[in-house]
């Protein structure tokens, strides 16, 4: 008898483009990669104090599964400040990071053959969890200026629609939705009884429109946030939500079985870091950002770009996203085609993270390579 080794699930995923990408980077020498979605400096001394003190205090068991009372307290005083959010410890939940967020909140909301608005383009596990659970992510276009507005959410509503996902500033376009945009969404959400999920890990990342949180205007919203931007810790694993209470107590019933308990060390870490000013880290991001602009707004439409680390470019006519993304590795740069992220097949992601002199040198290749339409196309 015939019998699968791998769940059907996993067919439907096709992660060649970045998988292609990736093992061509591999074999480079000395890249300049402008493919990395995380920041360049190591975690401030002082939170990696408190995760070192956290061991040799003997803090290594298990935490309760939506996290530790003193991170919970410490989290719901920053979402009130910061964010405007009402927020107790009982409705926070501490989760190992903002993609377990998201596999969680699915869970815990979405029925199969329920539709979820999703901007396109996207953080890939927003459409690609949403197919795993049988649910129907319908994809938002906003380009080209990667907005997303009312306009062109209110078209795609139907029965089924169950949740707005919300990701600004974004990745990958870089785009910040305004304030006056956000309320005008969180209208409609009302009228069409639709929860909110909106992903804020970029918060400290805008640099031209503020941030907003529409968690504090629209109570069905589910905001998940994490400390893997803003204070350099994307190893510690460590991300929050919070929410209804009805769906914060089904997201505590989901971590019991899948989670357990998020990193007792990494919380202890969080706590210190929500002491740190994040603008220490953050600040250079917008000088990195200007010089994608100063380089590369002659050679290429810069619609996003308002947040977060990413600019996400129309290739040069005559290419198409892999094709470009295999020009530019030709001349030692990484960048990513857009396929990961999207319908559209044009469009490449390039990421300045990375250090000052690096992202310099890189965005002069790319800047001679979108001036250069008459490269030619490499075949896929
Ligand atoms: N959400 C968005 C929009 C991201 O871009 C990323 C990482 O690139 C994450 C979540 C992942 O966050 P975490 O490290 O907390 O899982």
């Amino acid at each position: 008898m015939q019998r699968h080794l791998i769940a059907h699930r996993l067919s439907q995923f096709d992660s060649t483009p970045l998988s292609n990408a990736f093992a061509r980077a591999a074999a480079m020498n000395n890249p300049i990669d402008l493919s990395i979605g995380f920041p360049e400096d190591d975690t401030p001394g002082i939170i990696k104090k408190a995760g070192i003190k956290a061991i040799q205090n003997g803090q290594t068991r298990y935490t309760p599964s939506n996290g530790t009372l003193a991170l919970r307290s410490a989290l719901a005083a920053k979402l009130e400040l910061t964010n405007g959010i009402s927020a107790t410890p009982e409705t926070v939940s501490v989760t190992p990071g903002v993609t377990t967020g998201i596999l969680l909140a699915y869970l815990a909301l979405l029925n199969p053959g329920d539709e979820v608005l999703l901007p396109d383009p996207y953080f890939p596990p927003y459409r690609d969890i949403a197919t795993m659970l049988g649910a129907v992510p319908v994809l938002v276009d906003t380009f080209p200026d990667f907005q997303l507005t009312v306009k062109r959410l209110e078209p795609l509503i139907t029965e089924k629609t169950r949740v707005i996902v919300i990701n600004s500033p974004n990745n990958p376009s870089g785009a910040v939705y305004p304030e006056a945009e956000l309320r005008k969404i969180a209208k409609l959400a009302k009228k069409h009884n639709l929860i909110i999920i909106a992903d804020e890990i970029y918060e400290h990342f805008a640099y031209d429109t503020p941030h907003f949180s529409i968690g504090s205007i629209y109570p069905q919203t589910l905001t998940l946030n994490g400390f893997s931007k803003a204070y350099a810790m994307t190893g510690w694993r460590l991300g929050y939500m919070t929410g209804p209470s009805a769906i914060i107590t089904a997201i505590n019933q989901l971590q019991q079985y899948i989670v357990f308990s998020s990193s007792s060390i990494a919380q202890e870490a969080g706590i210190a870091a929500l002491r740190y000013d994040p603008s220490k880290l953050t600040t250079k991001y917008q000088r990195k950002r200007d010089l994608v602009r100063e380089y590369l707004s002659d050679s290429y439409s810069l619609a996003g770009s308002q947040g977060a680390f990413y600019a996400f470019v129309p290739v040069p006519e005559g290419h198409n996203d892999i094709s470009f993304t295999h020009a530019a590795l030709d001349k030692n740069v990484i960048i990513l085609p857009s396929r990961a992220f999207s319908q559209h097949t044009n469009y490449v992601r390039i990421a300045f993270a990375t250090d000052k002199s690096k992202l310099e040198r890189g965005l002069k290749i790319l800047r001679t390579l979108g001036k250069d339409l008459a490269t030619p196309p490499i075949t896929e």
